[in-house]
């Protein structure tokens, strides 16, 4: 690591009506045992520009056992590295020691790991390597995200010159971005979503060292990049993190399937935004199901006319998902979703309704229907026709539940299979 930094320090007179209280009332413990302790992270620089910050993050000198002892109802989690968790009542505070940089490996599980690495009770200690607070500040990812905060006495902790580029709104990679970016090439994903997210610009070096390290993600574990996949695009600034990563090739590294007709992939996108806006349920399996689609489309158009056509279609629908599982580990209920979702396309198109509105995975089949309609791929009509059915069905539905229970309930005994048929 490079010689010691001196961070500037100021007191940035922060809305204290956007601090946790639980996030303060951590710090204050901990300092009170005697540790230091800090708000660090994504909350003092979303705080710094303004936003309310979804969560809060403490940085202290303090072991992950140590803060258990401060904090007796604390979990120690984390797969990568020990954290613990302080919970409140509809929150908890991720509390973690600092560390220092390995400029030797990477800091992700997909390197193995050396057995200098690892503590005299086997913990692995390869991202674990305890260090102090001005090592903790040079192994973080980007200058906006290296403030520590001391919210008891309003004291700011500029280790890189974040506030400068916060005022610029550039994000910029702490030390060389090649470097940086080899050693984790997930940061390069997280540029993309720091960028869409705060509505940054790429400082000209942190962006020229990009398209040629792009590969390296590749070499990224398929859960993390699951993982990473959800922060991209399920926080409410899908579209934007799409454009930016398109500047850069690197839709077609994390979907190697899919091939540049992304019409389908951004009304999807914007509608995922919109629900988020709208604080209605996402989920990322619809996005995986539309980047997915027009390569499982091609592969069932060359079955189209075989006699087991449906047959063919769902081995298509295998073949494709399992593909992309090698670079984004999809879980198991989302490859069932994304099959349904196709597979219901076909019947939709058919107009063919018996049993079909109590499909578990209906509504997201004719949400996909719409977004398909919205790129031309599907009637706009057929789409009104399935809105019709389920307002009818909602009627009857009313009307039934106005019904006195008895009489309804006596009228279907014994004949379950009728009460459950739906009629348009
Ligand atoms: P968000 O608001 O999206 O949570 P965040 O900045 O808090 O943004 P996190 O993923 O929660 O992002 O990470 C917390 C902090 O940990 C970051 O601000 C950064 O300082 C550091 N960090 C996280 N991942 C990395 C990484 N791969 N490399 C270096 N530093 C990282
Ligand atoms: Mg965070």
């Amino acid at each position: 690591m490079s010689e010691a930094p001196s961070p500037t320090t100021v007191n940035p007179q922060l809305d204290q009506s956007d601090l946790s209280a639980n996030a303060v009332a951590v710090v204050t413990a901990l300092r009170e045992a005697g540790f230091e302790a800090y708000l660090v992270g994504g909350c003092v620089r979303d705080m710094l520009l303004g936003r309310t910050p979804k969560d809060f993050d403490v940085a202290t000198d303090a072991t992950p056992e140590e803060v258990k002892e401060v904090f007796p109802r604390a979990r120690l989690v984390g797969r990568r590295f020990r954290i613990a968790h302080v919970q409140f009542r509809g929150e908890y505070i991720e509390v973690s020691t600092f560390r220092r940089g390995n400029p030797d490996e990477d800091d992700d599980d997909d390197v193995p790991s050396g057995a200098n690495h690892r503590s005299v009770d086997g913990v692995i200690l390869r991202d674990n390597l305890y260090g102090t607070r001005d090592e903790d500040a040079l192994r973080r990812d980007f200058t906006v995200n290296a403030f520590y905060y001391d919210p008891i006495d309003d004291v700011l902790l500029d280790y890189s010159d974040g506030l400068r580029d916060i005022g610029e709104r550039t994000l910029r990679t702490i030390g060389d971005p090649k470097t940086r970016f080899r050693e984790d090439p997930v940061r390069i994903l997280r540029a993309m979503r720091f960028a869409a997210k705060l509505d940054f610009r790429l400082h000209a070096d942190t962006e020229q060292a990009i398209a040629p390290l792009a590969e390296l993600l590749t070499a990224i574990s398929p859960s993390r990049l699951f993982d990473e996949f959800n922060k991209l695009f399920m926080r409410g600034h899908a579209v934007a993190a799409w454009t930016l990563m398109c500047r850069f090739d690197l839709p077609e590294i994390l979907f190697p399937l899919f091939e540049n007709e992304d019409a389908l992939v951004r009304v999807a996108l914007q509608n995922t935004d919109d629900r988020i806006r709208e604080d209605k349920r996402v989920t990322s399996a619809f996005l995986l199901a539309a980047m997915c689609w027009p390569e499982f489309e091609r592969r069932s158009a060359l079955s189209a006319t075989s006699r087991n056509a449906a047959d063919e279609r769902l081995k298509a629908a295998h073949a494709v998902i399992s593909e992309q599982s090698l670079t984004i580990a999809i879980p198991r209920r989302m490859t069932f979703f994304i099959r349904d979702v196709w597979r219901l396309q076909t019947r939709l198109e058919r107009k063919s309704v018996r049993g079909i509105l109590d499909h578990p995975r209906f509504r997201a089949a004719y949400d996909f229907l719409a977004i398909r309609s919205e790129v031309g791929e599907a009637d706009t009509e057929l789409v009104q026709w399935w809105t019709d059915v389920q307002e009818t069905r909602g009627t009857d539905e009313n009307t039934a539940a106005s019904q006195p229970r008895r009489r309804r309930r006596r009228r279907y005994r014994g004949r379950r299979s009728d009460a459950r048929q739906v009629r348009p």
